[in-house]
């Protein structure tokens, strides 16, 4: 097969990348594994944030960013989000995504932690994943210049490790001019984890052994309010930070209020895993009493499903992977180091987040980043003939991979435990772990009990993987 661009993931990221670039008069072949609702955007809950607020601005967005990461984002990349949001905000509305409006029309904004201003803009009361994803699935489809290929998953890039040509998939190879991955993250890497299953960091794997550079591995965000039910098929399932903005509450086991809930996530993170190992149980308490049910369906939906009564008792909760941070190394036009291969979406490290990412920032990344990167894959040159077929294939992690990143890579971190996962058969659960000793120190997500405080040397140095394992400290401009 032959297209002008071939995109591998269709969730916001790949969507939206496919729809620009053909606007722009490209041919694009967009490769989704899996239906539309497994992808994590789909499952997007809390929304977008952008400085659309009459006493909100873009420098104010770019502080609260620059706080939540922790002396770790790329400034120009934070610039970049916080300046073109409002932008992308506008754009899928003329794309016909409707967001929820105030009685006057104006959008209708959510706070979340971190966000010293109402900037949240969502849609469906927190289905705004599902509104949007539908949407741009619905203009994909529409699109003569897009061809999908469902039910196909890449498998290798066609790469010689200088140059990318496309894609190696189970259907059979595409030749392309540029490759865009948008796979999507990581975190189910994790046994205990908000996303989706296929959520393993295919597109890191499959851009590692294709010969592009790695980094901020060693950075997965853990999300403090994920339904702590052991053993039932709900355990994990996450309930919006939205909630603690409009008014949630974080309870002890006594039932008492021990932090601030609108404090950055890895502040909650660390304050609810501080209370659960004081307290010696398994979880705490999110009290949703007071808030309207219809304003979060799927939150009020999910705990019902899950057996419990939120608008009578506190639902138990604890931390889970969320957000894996690191990526595909690449510049603020999607260009990774591997030429005519770009990176967008979640499985990208454009160095945004730094140590932690601001609630609803990663959304927005999708749309912000995807428009420049659209606009780098479309200028890419053919550079002639592929290379030959590469023999490597990727191979899926198992259950005992998961468990054993939970354990060695999770919310705290333990020497022996990091080191004893540099030996796992998944190639990108040695490199989490690689990068995690490497960065000795702790910072943001990244809780490292032999090194429990950061260490100032360390800020605005990112770890990079090359593509021959090799592991480099690096500044970013
Ligand atoms: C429960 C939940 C709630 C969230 N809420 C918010 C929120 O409110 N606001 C916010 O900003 N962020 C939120 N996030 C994070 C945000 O949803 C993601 O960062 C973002 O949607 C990622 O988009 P993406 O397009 O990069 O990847 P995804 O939406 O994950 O899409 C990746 C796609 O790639 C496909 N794929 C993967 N590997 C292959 C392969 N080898 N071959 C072919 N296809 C492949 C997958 O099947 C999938 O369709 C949330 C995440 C979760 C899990």
């Amino acid at each position: 097969m032959r297209a002008e661009i071939v995109i591998v993931g269709g969730g916001a990221a790949g969507l939206h990348v496919a729809l620009e670039a053909a606007e722009a008069g490209t041919g694009v072949l967009l490769v989704s594994r899996k239906p539309l609702s497994e992808s994590s955007s789909f499952w997007a809950q809390g929304g977008l944030a952008a400085a659309l607020a009459a006493d909100d601005s873009p420098d104010r967005h770019a502080a609260d960013t620059l706080a939540a990461g922790r002396g770790l984002c790329r400034t120009s990349a934070v610039e970049v989000l916080t300046g073109s949001a409002p932008d992308a905000i506008e754009r899928l509305q003329v794309r016909g995504v409707r967001f929820d409006a105030e009685p006057d029309g104006e959008l209708a904004l959510g706070l979340e932690g971190g966000h010293s201003a109402r900037r949240i803009v969502h849609a469906g009361g927190s289905e705004t994943g599902r509104v949007i994803t539908s949407r741009l699935a619905e203009l994909v489809a529409a699109d003569e210049r897009i061809e999908v290929l469902e039910g196909a998953s890449a498998t290798a890039l066609w790469s010689d490790g200088s140059r990318c040509a496309g894609v190696v998939t189970d259907r059979g190879a595409i030749v392309a001019r540029a490759t865009v991955l948008s796979t999507g993250g990581g975190a189910a890497l994790w046994a205990r984890t908000t996303n989706p299953w296929g959520a393993i960091g295919a597109g890191s794997v499959l851009a590692h052994a294709g010969g592009a550079e790695l980094a901020d591995l060693e950075l997965c965000q853990f999300h403090p309010t994920a339904l702590a039910l052991p053993g039932s098929e709900h355990d994990g399932a996450l309930i919006t930070e939205a909630v603690r903005g409009e008014g949630a509450r974080l309870l002890d086991a006594s039932g008492e209020r021990f932090t601030d809930e609108l404090a950055p996530r890895d502040q909650v993170t660390a304050a609810i895993l501080d209370r659960i190992e004081a307290d010696r149980t398994a979880q705490v308490w999110l009290d949703l009493r007071g808030l309207d049910p219809e304003r979060f369906p799927n939150v009020f939906e999910v705990s019902r499903r899950a057996g419990l009564a939120p608008d009578s008792a506190p639902v138990p909760i604890a931390p889970a992977a969320h957000y894996l941070i690191g990526g595909v190394a690449c510049d603020l036009d999607g260009r990774t180091t591997l030429r005519g291969l770009f990176a967008v979406g979640e499985c990208a490290c454009t160095g945004l987040h730094g140590a932690n990412r601001l609630a609803s920032n990663s959304l927005t990344e999708c749309f912000v980043f995807g428009s420049r990167a659209a606009r780098a894959a479309v200028d890419e040159p053919d550079r002639g003939d592929p290379p030959e077929l590469p023999a490597w294939r990727f191979v899926p992690p198992t259950a005992a991979t998961r468990a054993a990143v939970w354990r060695g890579a999770g919310p705290r971190r333990e020497r022996d435990r990091l080191e004893a996962l540099r030996d796992d058969p998944y190639p990108l659960a040695r490199l989490i772990a690689r990068s995690a000793l490497a960065r000795r120190e702790s910072r943001g997500a990244h809780l490292r009990t032999d090194f429990p405080l950061p260490d100032p040397a360390l800020d605005g140095v990112h770890v990079c993987v090359d593509p021959a394992d090799e592991l480099r400290l690096d500044r970013w401009i």
